[in-house]
């Protein structure tokens, strides 16, 4: 069983087998275990981040003195230790990967944003809004346009006459398409309502 802190290695030592041996897998590997993602878990870290060695020895209260960070050994017992503080058998177990070419389809897919509104990976259904207010069908008054890795479009509910911007992201992981959506009303200023011009198409800001 190979065990490395963070994927990082384990995509540097495939890409080694590659050039040195000509193998699109790592032989000697049976099943494999991202120590960093399993002990975040175990200790309860927050997932979007990715802890440092140095971060979890600390929090674990694991020494580092005397060791030399980033140096292959010492990272390596540093590892070691963090495995003997978050070791839980039944978790453990439930963590290991075989290594398998699922595992390997997996490890090496490349998480892309679809970029095209036209893209036959997107189903038509999931560009609707439903207006926030009265839960109607929001009609669309824009093209799509993308931007910031997203689609923005205006919208416009004939219920209740408010206007929206709608945002959608569309990321193509390896277990399928994950959506985001969001819609943010949009209030006209009020000089513009008066006149009653219609609106020039405003550029979509998405939200920080
Ligand atoms: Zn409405």
């Amino acid at each position: 069983m190979l065990l490395t802190w963070s994927t990082t290695d384990l995509l540097v030592l495939m890409e080694n087998c590659r050039f040195f041996y000509g193998e699109q897998t790592i032989p000697f590997m049976h099943s494999y275990l991202d120590l960093q993602a399993y002990a975040q878990r175990r200790m309860g870290a927050d997932m979007s981040q990715q802890m440092g060695l140095s971060r979890a020895c600390e929090a674990l209260g694991i020494s580092e003195e005397g060791s030399d960070l980033h140096r292959a050994l010492d990272d390596s017992l540093l590892t070691a230790q963090i495995l003997m503080k978050v070791f839980e058998p039944a978790s453990f177990e439930a963590a290991v990967s075989p290594a398998n070419q699922e595992f390997y389809d997996r490890i090496t897919f490349k998480t892309t944003i679809i970029s095209d509104i036209d893209s036959p990976l997107i189903q038509r259904s999931e560009l609707r809004f439903a207006c926030e207010n009265c839960g109607r069908n929001l009609k669309r008054t824009s093209e799509w346009k993308f931007r910031n890795r997203a689609f923005f479009a205006e919208f416009h509910c004939a219920g209740c006459g408010k206007d929206y911007t709608g945002r959608i992201q569309f990321k193509q992981k390896y277990e399928g398409i994950e959506i985001k959506k969001r819609l943010a009303e949009r209030v006209k200023p009020e000089a513009e309502e008066a006149s009653g011009q219609a609106d020039p198409p405003k550029e979509a800001k998405e939200e920080p």
